[in-house]
């Protein structure tokens, strides 16, 4: 049989589909290579196991995740919503809250990029008031718009720097009734410490995003938490579908969110703190790295004289990692993820080479 080729089926899609440029992920844009430091995932991932049979429809908030969620980030279960990610949670939070072609949201870049994907695809318009030195809000900036939702991402990706909190503090008194005030602590196990979790007591339009991708080493699993007052909970479990989250992710969410798991994830986190502080020392002795972001998270950002060809020089050594440089405010960065020892140990030879061969070019 041949192939359907649909002639007439691409006019049908909606306008707003037919312009959308979908999310370039890692994962997508960037294939083969041994050693994969593009995606900050935890190269220090434990194996899990599953049992049971699966003929049964899953709960839609699995009460044994919720409430070792709930337990493991010192909330309530009225607070704790589970979705197919974080970036579910960034979705549901735009649908929920942004009336389509009326409201908008706030992002300060260089950030996260699926915020703006996901109001473009609810045509919601994107107000961007750029990072100050690529580490501070620009508060006057920030407070010139009229946003229902605010983002800010801390530790910030890709910058890896940490939102100062009083900052967080002033745009929450700012919106206070007017917008919803969305932290995104998906690398927070990083940096428990700058959690703006204990804050939710006292701001009932504060929203903190979370997932199980990064420390916990389970991008694959695709589960992430949302924690907010029980209103926006409420909100948001009216717009997520009836089955979000598969069986077999809730039993092996359950497992990682396990006193066993929670340590097992500090324990990485020590090991991925402690590889990523080498990494930075050497970095800063190579003539050719012109700026080292100081890192908060499980990557670190790098300004290179020539970003696509490190990238291209490090995929010759089988090495993934991220050219950043498309991103608003930043110019000739790549970001690069915290891997294993062994992997770091062949990402240090492969940069020490790189650096040192166009250092002879150039002399
Ligand atoms: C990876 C990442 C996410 C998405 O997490 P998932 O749970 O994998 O969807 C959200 N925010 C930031 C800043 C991230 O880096």
């Amino acid at each position: 049989m041949t192939e359907a080729t649909g002639s007439g089926v691409n006019t049908l899609a909606r306008q707003l589909v037919k312009e959308l440029v979908p999310y370039a992920s890692a994962r997508s844009s960037m294939s083969g290579g041994a050693v994969w430091l593009n995606a900050n995932e935890n190269a220090l991932a434990p194996a899990y196991q599953l049992d049971g049979t699966f003929n049964r429809y899953p709960s839609c908030q699995p009460k044994a995740v919720i409430n070792a969620y709930a337990a493991y980030a010192g909330v309530g279960a009225e607070q704790v919503l589970v979705s197919r990610g974080a970036d579910e949670g960034i979705e549901l939070l735009i649908r929920s809250f942004c009336e389509p072609k009326l409201d908008s949201i706030t992002i300060c870049p260089p950030t996260y990029g699926m915020y703006a994907i996901s109001a473009e695809s609810n045509q919601t318009a994107v107000d961007k008031v750029l990072l100050l030195n690529s580490e501070q809000l620009d508060l006057d900036g920030i407070f010139a718009t009229r946003p229902k939702l605010v983002f800010i991402c801390s530790p910030n990706n890709p910058t890896g720097d940490l939102i100062p909190r009083e900052q967080i503090i002033a745009v929450l008194e700012h919106f206070s009734g007017k917008a919803l005030v969305v932290v995104d602590e998906a690398y927070i196990e990083f940096a428990p410490q700058a959690s703006v979790v204990p804050l939710l007591s006292r701001y009932p339009h504060l929203v903190v995003l979370r997932t199980l991708s990064k420390a916990f080493g389970l991008a694959g699993l695709r589960c992430g938490f949302t924690l907010a007052s029980a209103d926006v909970i409420n909100a948001l479990k009216k717009m997520i579908a009836p089955y979000p989250i598969a069986e077999p992710v809730a039993q092996i969410a359950a497992q990682a969110l396990s006193a066993a798991g929670i340590a097992q994830m500090q324990q990485s986190v020590a090991t991925i703190n402690q590889l990523r502080s080498v990494f930075i020392e050497l970095t800063q002795q190579l003539p050719g790295v012109l700026r080292v972001w100081p890192s908060n998270a499980n990557y670190v950002l790098l300004q290179v004289a020539d970003a696509a060809d490190c990238v291209s020089a490090l995929i010759n050594a089988d090495i993934l990692i991220r050219n950043q440089s498309s991103q608003l405010g930043l110019s000739q960065v790549v970001r690069v993820s915290i891997g294993s020892p062994d992997e770091m140990q062949r990402l240090q030879q492969a940069m020490l080479n790189y650096f040192s061969v166009n250092k002879r070019e150039h002399a």
